[in-house]
């Protein structure tokens, strides 16, 4: 899977965006350690707290089929603002739980703008798994 391949899945994803409330349309895609992709969008609620991002929404579809020891190794986001939107903060934290500080990260939008990022420049002294382990 080349990364043209993953911001690819992830504008494809844009189409499938339930966001009545904000009108923002947010797709993402994971490459996995195994190779595999998935892919999801933002599903947004009447009851505002429902909402969930599209990188949560591809995460938590790539670890309902995949054991935690696979790793993320990129993940793209799409948006269609001018300057493509980078990850909140509450999917910086669940990012955390499965990427590894060198995990790449790929904003782009439909109209071909793209900014690379590493996960560790995203979410610098972050709290994460590596905390309980001392
Ligand atoms: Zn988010």
């Amino acid at each position: 899977m080349s990364s043209s391949n993953l911001k690819d899945l992830a504008l494809s994803a844009l189409q499938f965006s339930y966001s009545p409330y904000s009108k923002k349309r947010i797709g993402s895609a994971v490459l996995l350690s195994n190779g595999k992709t998935y892919s999801g969008c933002n599903i947004e609620n009447a009851s505002y707290g429902g909402t969930v991002c599209a990188e949560r929404v591809a995460i938590w579809k790539a670890y309902s089929e995949n054991k935690s020891d696979v790793k993320i190794t990129e993940i793209a986001v799409s948006s269609e603002s001018e300057s493509p939107w980078p990850p909140c903060g509450f999917c910086r934290q669940v990012i955390a739980e499965f990427a590894t500080p060198d995990t790449k990260i790929t904003l782009v939008n439909p109209q071909g703008a793209s900014k690379d990022y590493l996960f560790k420049d995203l979410f610098p002294a972050g709290f994460g798994p590596e905390n309980f382990k001392v």
